[in-house]
């Protein structure tokens, strides 16, 4: 048996999205920025696409922006937000311990050039309040960046209630909804977003695309120079197969929400139930406001890494951290932010969900997860000395 659980990394894509690809790469090859026919059915299929995109988020298709991803997205997103800020003196961020690299390194980048960044703690319940946005905005806060809902954890962030605090402030809200976008139900005018990422690939649909939803009003600034395509704010001719390609993968994705999630919800549960009786494990992130997709455990004594060796040669793919950590020996940024301590970082597991999940996938991850940990457990020294008594447990 051959189990992909590693959703939060990437999805398969779905056929809606493969058949929505094709006729870009074959028959309508055109560039959109060509005057004549074949160029103007490019431009037909882009245009109709940035209205697909905006119809599942409740905006317009002017306030859509299609990115190379989730990253470029997150990106302009700050970028633009913190040079608008700081034309008005305002040079103060917020944002969360445990926010995806993407947005973390750009803020590390902004604090280089003298603005502040404030990351909120999100050890308390392994997430954030809007009353700690509250507490946190300051008469020069020029951008709140808080993200939809983890990609290790899957806590879900209360965005609405932080939406009408940025709102009630008049500070921009940024929210990278990579995680969340065809697996929760999103509205940006209802939840007070201002900015919104959004990838591809988290929902079935095409690697190296995505997009940015910037309110009307708020401006942009570029990323990518160069012509004039994406209203001038998002130059290179755009990846036409990739963009309609998506479109179709998020509309088939938030049109059947009500339909997939509940039964992936229902996987994830079995999964937190079993997983849980291994002794001296901890679930990580928030219990109940959680992505239905998303398990994520920590077990003490043992190494994520071999863990993850031993599990693939069992037929399970999941994964320690996000992709962008592993392969490094620091552990989870966002484990260390809830309170592990590095030890029982170290050992941890995630196991992300998709609709193409099955109940008998769900039976094997639970017959050989704990087979293998209590194998690695067996070999290991600090186990050892747990047992014994050297070593104090922690979980
Ligand atoms: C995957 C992911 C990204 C990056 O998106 P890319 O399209 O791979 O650049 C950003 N934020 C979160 C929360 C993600 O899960």
């Amino acid at each position: 048996m051959y189990v992909y659980a590693d959703n939060a990394a990437t999805t398969a894509m779905s056929q809606v999205a493969i058949d929505a690809m094709i006729p870009y790469m074959n028959k309508v090859y055109g560039n959109p920025s060509s005057l004549h026919s074949v160029g103007q059915e490019a431009k037909e299929a882009l245009e109709a696409a940035r209205e697909t995109v905006a119809k599942c988020l409740g905006c317009e298709p002017r306030e859509i922006t299609f990115t190379s991803g989730g990253s470029e997205a997150d990106n302009q997103a700050i970028i633009s937000a913190a040079r608008f800020g700081a034309r008005k003196g305002k040079k103060h961020i917020i944002s969360t311990a445990f926010e995806h690299h993407a947005v973390l390194h750009t803020l590390n980048k902004l604090e280089k050039e003298g603005f502040e960044i404030q990351l909120l703690d999100v050890s308390k319940g392994h997430n954030i309040t809007a009353q700690q946005v509250k507490d946190a905005i300051r008469e020069d806060t020029c951008l709140v960046t808080v993200m939809y809902a983890n990609n290790e954890i899957g806590s879900v962030l209360p965005i609405a209630e932080i939406g009408a605090v940025c709102k009630e402030a008049k500070v921009p809200f940024h929210t990278d909804a990579v995680q969340a976008v065809g697996h929760l139900h999103i509205n940006v005018k209802e939840q007070n977003i201002d900015m919104l990422s959004l990838s591809g690939h988290k929902f079935h649909g095409p690697k190296g695309v995505g997009a940015l939803y910037c309110r009307r009003g708020l401006p942009l600034v570029n990323v990518i120079e160069g012509g004039a395509q994406e209203r001038g704010k998002r130059a290179g001719t755009e990846n036409i197969a990739g963009i309609c390609s998506m479109a179709a993968a998020m509309k088939d994705a938030c049109d059947h929400i009500d339909e997939n999630m509940p039964r992936v919800a229902a996987m994830r549960d079995r999964l937190i139930e079993g997983l849980s009786q291994i002794p001296h494990s901890a679930l990580n992130g928030d219990s109940v406001n959680r992505l239905p997709g998303n398990v994520n455990f920590c077990f003490e004594g043992i190494e994520g890494e071999s863990l993850l060796l031993l599990l693939d040669m069992k037929g399970v793919c999941a994964s320690s951290g996000s992709a962008c950590t592993s392969g490094s020996l620091d552990p989870s940024h966002v484990l260390l932010a809830i309170g592990r301590v590095h030890d029982v970082a170290h050992g941890s597991l995630r196991l992300s969900l998709s609709e193409y999940n099955t109940e008998e996938e769900v039976d094997h991850i639970l017959k050989v997860v704990p087979e293998v940990v209590a194998y690695l457990r067996n070999m290991s020294p600090v186990w050892r000395d747990l047992q014994t008594g050297k070593r104090q447990y922690i979980l």
